[in-house]
């Protein structure tokens, strides 16, 4: 396999068929690292057919093979992502800007998403209905949905793919997977394990390409039965328009622009105060803010705020950026320079309109920076009127607002056209219970923020999107539901009298 042989069709890896490549950046140093192939619409209706035709195939193909050897195939992959953990995470940091230990973790997760679906599709094997008569056996079964089209974002590239890609397949699904542009390479990886792990030819395809025609495409073919995207609210409108015109399912997994909501109560002696900036400082920084689910908008008790905003701003200013293979740097550079420059529109904005810079608002200069790097950032001061509050800047931006009381702090809260997530700190459970009851946001973390687990739901409330992956729900998107109602004693019904 050539370094440009990065489209899968089949079971056999290809250039682009009209031999188009694309360099491949390190953002950490602006410099290019790997060439890929950029497929277009031949490439894209080339991995649909051959999907289509792994689906459609009879007996003893991937969608008819019993459930305990699919689980047993995603065992297999969980083990072989455990084996290449370093290659993987450092593929991971160098392509998506991230620290190698971020990369680490992420493969991480990515096996245990595997070894969870693995399980779960062992113990969900539909239900016997009563049907009222013992004449009647009435079975409702899963059956895999078909072809999925999966899309996926830059931030986290290889773990965005494996949490559609283990339920597809635990599901018996075939698919075409997409990558980001920018960052295609462990999911290139990916496939290749794959295949290692015994998934027969022509079930996981892969193009790599621009979301204009490869994505595009993907969500209009009549030949997909289902479209799973995880990115940007425009691009994720645009994929549900596409996917209209042949009414396939759809899967939006699209932005966040997420509170974190903190109550004096949680900082009443020094413990509590550390441990809530500290998690402040992860839940809107950790890989440079580029996460969906950064809590971006801090929403402090005003009798907190002088105190708190000035040791978040003095540990902001501390944060180590760097090479992700650095082993200082607890941050990377943003992906792109696109991202970089929308970040630093975000910020001027915001400074226009009054915001109050309390941190960062500049490039690190010097060397070791030439790439895409941005200094957290914090922003005091802010209030709804201002762009930097209400939408997703995706960077190193945190945002101050403050509230007097709980309904403010709850109002404030949801006062946002997505509902991704959101975290409630406070020191009486009661209190926090409430205030998370009436958040609008898919997760809500009580006196922390970001974990997840591969056996709960993750998804979106509002313009943050339609479904969820990962938990019982994320196994679903990936089937049909059927009836099966059979009469064991069939007689006439007479209920026309001409016979
Ligand atoms: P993006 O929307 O620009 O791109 C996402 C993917 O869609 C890419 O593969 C891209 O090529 C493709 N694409 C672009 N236009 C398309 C079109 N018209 N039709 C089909 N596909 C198209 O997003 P991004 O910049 O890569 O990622 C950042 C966004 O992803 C943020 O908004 C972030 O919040 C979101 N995100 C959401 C989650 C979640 O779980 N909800 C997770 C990660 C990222």
């Amino acid at each position: 396999m050539s370094a440009q042989q990065t489209i899968h069709v089949g079971g056999e890896w290809r250039e682009a068929a009209s031999g188009a490549t694309r360099e491949i950046l390190d953002p950490a140093s602006a410099t290019p690292f790997a060439v890929v192939a950029e497929g277009g619409a031949e490439d894209t209706d080339a991995a649909i057919a051959a999907a289509r035709a792994a689906f459609d195939r009879g007996q003893g193909e991937w969608p008819r093979t019993p459930v305990a050897e699919r689980a047993a195939l995603l065992r297999r992959v969980a083990a072989l992502l455990r084996r290449d953990r370093e290659e993987l995470g450092l593929l991971e940091s160098r392509d998506a800007g991230k620290t190698l230990e971020e990369g680490r973790v992420d493969v991480d997760c990515v096996a245990d998403a595997f070894a969870y679906f693995a399980d779960l599709v062992m113990n969900e094997s539909g239900r016997v209905v009563d049907a009222g008569s013992p004449d009647v056996h009435s079975v409702v079964v899963h059956e895999p949905v078909g072809v999925c089209a999966l899309i996926t974002p830059w931030n986290y590239p290889l773990l965005q793919a494996s949490w559609k890609i283990a339920p597809a397949l635990a599901a018996g699904n075939t698919f075409v997977v997409k990558p980001s542009e920018l960052t295609p390479l462990t999911t290139v990886a990916l496939i290749r394990l794959l295949t290692e792990a015994g998934l027969p030819d022509g079930v996981a395809n892969l193009v790599t390409g621009p979301g204009s025609t490869v994505g595009a495409r993907l969500a209009e073919h009549p030949g997909v039965d289902l479209v799973s995207f995880t990115g940007g609210l425009d691009s994720g409108t645009k994929v549900m328009r596409a996917a209209a015109g042949s009414v396939k399912k759809v899967a939006l997994e699209l932005g966040g622009k997420n509170p974190n909501v903190v109550f004096a109560d949680a900082c009443t002696d020094d413990a509590g105060f550390d441990t809530a900036v500290d998690q402040a400082l992860n839940a809107a920084f950790i890989h440079s803010g580029q996460v969906c689910s950064a809590g971006s908008r801090l929403i402090v008790e005003e009798s907190l705020r002088d105190r708190f905003v000035a040791e978040l701003a003095r540990r902001a200013d501390r944060i180590r950026l760097g090479h992700g293979t650095d082993k200082d740097a607890e941050c990377g550079p943003l992906v792109s320079a696109q991202q970089l420059a929308k970040t630093e529109e975000y910020v001027a904005s915001a400074l226009a309109d009054g915001a109050v810079l309390r941190a960062g608002g500049t490039r690190p200069e010097g060397p070791g920076y030439e790439g895409y790097f941005y200094r957290p950032t914090v922003l005091d001061r802010c209030h709804r009127a201002m762009r930097v509050v209400r939408e997703e800047v995706f960077g190193p931006v945190l945002t101050v607002e403050t509230f007097r009381t709980e309904d403010e702090a709850v109002a404030l809260a949801n006062d946002t056209e997505y509902g991704l997530a959101g975290g409630v700190w406070s020191g009486d459970p009661g209190r926090a219970r409430r205030v998370a009851g009436r958040l609008r946001h898919g997760t809500v973390w009580i006196n922390d923020y970001h974990p997840y687990l591969p056996q709960a739901e993750w998804g979106g409330f509002g313009k943050s999107g339609i479904g969820r992956e990962l938990g019982p729900t994320g196994l679903a998107e990936y089937r049909e539901t059927k009836h099966v109602y059979q009469n064991l004693a069939p007689r006439p019904v007479r209920w026309f009298a001409g016979g």
